[in-house]
């Protein structure tokens, strides 16, 4: 073959491949001129696989190296079929070797291209990588949740400052419901390109799962990113025209300023989702800035959460148990305890659990540490067993648990991993559990207790829905809260109102614990309403288990007063 030769042929590979080579990003172009087997391979097959040129002659020997050996042999003959005219082309799929070592699992379709006298001129094609996570979302064409980790960690790496807004469709699954799917996606590709049109040069749009969508501006300041939020809100107030129907659209957003780069995508991600969560439960929709509305101090708070979502992964650093004892009303007698998690290092000192578990409880990673918390529990309360057998130990859950799929598998496991009694252990779920589909909410309930669990509902009378909850589902124990008893030894009308509540628990067979008793005079009053058990700093704090070990080795009424 002459130089002219391959110079023409390779200009006209390059026709070729340029004008089939517009396609999605996850997914590469190969081209082979079969006369001279030279080929070109898209650039980012080769960078992503470390192969040695975009130009290559006998491609199909270099990649069959980095092929799986088990998946070599199928790949050589399907490649030698097509090259030798057994085949019209091929569609296999196989493992292909990355530069770190790991396989990536690959689809390959391929077509012979044949010259006006029947020959085999090309064989092109496309070779779909599974592994790599297409970064665009394909309904609105902007960049989709693995695109926004991708921008969020560069602005991170490179120390930008950004503020960064979670936005979201109100009740998008009614409007489904309603209008159907596709009035649905008209309204979701709408709002992207609104917000793409208000973002353009300023940062990015993306288009995170379901109604949310997040914005990140690097130019615009905190207060002109609120006013176009809520323009924007004002516009969708007054509808937005999908197919001759005017549909109105509420939304919800939360913000969060990153200034602080000593942080991970998750930390924000997780702190960002609960300003959200923020506007969406309690603000209607108002914007709410995790900065000045939740924490006062932005630049602590998100540093703090970083190291204390971090701990988590090494092999929960920092975090410990303290135990605050129960006991009978009546006799006084410890009868349980309950488990409450802290959080400690040098530089924060101890950081107490409502600082970092509502912010944490909608991360992914939550879980990890939900399960350490109740295995860490059943370890303890079993020492705890020995001076008294039959204590039961209370375990907080965040609803967050629950939903996991295998939730009341894992607590099995637990309990017998560690050989512990299920009705020695009560797990206390709080009227956030209302934010699950009540079908699962129950399901869970009911598969629990009927293996002998107990279950208990926290911080009762605090919720809107505490009613309606305890209506409908079985519960073994009701606590309530501190804040329903504070004032009792004063006020009348918090003795109507715990006569009543005791009055409804026992109604739907439920023992009544009162939390927050401080004083004689309180637990004096409290007592004539029929409660089971106290909990409160008049009978101790929380304390570390040793200290509690200590003290009921004198007898279980070593908290009697
Ligand atoms: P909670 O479940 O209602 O726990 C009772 C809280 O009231 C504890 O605060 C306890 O120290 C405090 N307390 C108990 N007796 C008295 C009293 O007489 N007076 C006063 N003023 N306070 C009293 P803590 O330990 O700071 O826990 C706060 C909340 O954090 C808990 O409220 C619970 O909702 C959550 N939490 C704690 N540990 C865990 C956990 O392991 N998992 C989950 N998901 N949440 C937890
Ligand atoms: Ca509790
Ligand atoms: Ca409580």
């Amino acid at each position: 073959m002459t130089e002219n030769n391959i110079e023409k042929a390779k200009k006209r590979l390059d026709s070729v491949f340029d004008a089939f080579s517009i396609v999605a990003d996850d997914t590469y172009v190969f081209l082979c001129d079969m006369k001279y087997d030279y080929s070109r391979w898209s650039k980012a097959l080769v960078e992503t696989f470390n192969l040695p040129s975009e130009y290559m002659y006998e491609a199909g020997k270099i990649w069959e190296e980095h092929i799986h050996p088990d998946d070599r042999q199928a790949y050589k003959e399907g490649i030698d079929a097509v090259f030798s005219g057994k085949q019209a082309g091929h569609d296999i799929q196989y493992r292909a070797k990355l530069p770190n070592g790991e396989y990536a699992i690959c689809t390959c379709r391929g077509l012979v291209i044949k010259d006006n006298d029947g020959n085999s001129e090309y064989f092109g094609g496309a070779i779909r990588n599974h592994s790599q996570k297409s970064q665009i979302d394909t309904l609105t064409g902007l960049r989709n949740q693995y695109g926004f980790f991708a921008d969020l960690a560069s602005y991170i790496r490179n120390k930008t400052p950004i503020h960064i807004g979670m936005i979201g469709i109100a009740r998008l699954t009614e409007i489904n419901e309603v209008y159907g799917y596709d009035v649905g996606n008209k309204i979701l590709q709408n709002v992207g390109r609104y917000l793409m049109d208000k973002v353009t040069n300023r940062g990015g749009t993306y288009r995170l799962d379901g109604s949310r969508f997040a914005v990140i501006t690097t130019v615009q300041t905190e207060d002109e990113f609120a006013g176009q939020y809520e323009k924007f809100r004002a516009n969708y107030r007054k509808g937005v025209c999908i197919d001759d129907m005017d549909i109105l659209l509420e939304l919800q957003a939360g913000m969060l300023s990153l200034n602080d780069f000593n942080v991970d995508t998750e930390t924000v991600y997780s702190c960002l989702t609960y300003a959200y969560q923020q506007s969406k439960l309690k603000q209607h929709g108002d914007l709410v800035k995790f900065r000045n509305d939740l924490m006062g101090n932005n630049r602590q708070t998100l540093a703090k959460l970083h190291e204390i979502r971090a701990s988590i992964t090494q092999d929960f650093a920092g975090y410990y148990l303290l135990y605050q004892p129960i006991v009978d009303a009546s006799t006084e007698k410890l009868i349980g305890v309950e488990a409450l998690l802290r959080w400690k290092n040098d530089e924060y000192g101890v950081v107490p659990p409502d600082m970092f578990i509502p912010f944490l409880e909608t991360d992914p990673i939550f879980p990890v540490l939900g399960d350490w918390i109740i295995e860490t529990a059943l370890r303890d309360t079993k020492e705890l067993n020995k001076y008294v057998p039959d204590a039961v130990v209370h375990v907080n859950l965040s609803y967050s648990q629950m939903e996991k799929a295998g939730f009341s598998d894992t607590i099995w496991n637990l309990l017998e991993k560690v050989e512990f009694a299920p009705n020695q252990l009560s797990l206390e779920i709080t009227e956030r559990c209302r934010l699950l589909d009540m079908d699962l909410l129950r399901n869970v309930i009911v598969t629990l207790r009927a293996g002998g669990v107990r279950i208990a509902l926290d911080d009762f009378g605090t919720g809107f829905s505490s009613l309606g909850l305890v209506k409908n589902l079985p519960f073994d124990t009701i606590k309530i809260d501190r804040s329903f008893v504070q004032h009792i030894e004063t006020d009348e009308r918090e003795k109507k109102l715990l006569n009543n509540c005791t009055n409804l628990a026992g109604n739907f067979g439920a023992d009544v614990c009162v939390e927050g008793v401080e004083t004689s005079g309180m637990r004096d009053i409290i007592k004539d309403y029929g409660i089971h058990s106290f909990q409160g700093y008049y009978y101790s704090k929380p304390i570390p288990i040793e200290e509690l070990l200590e003290k009921v080795k004198s007898g279980r009424d070593c908290f009697a007063k």
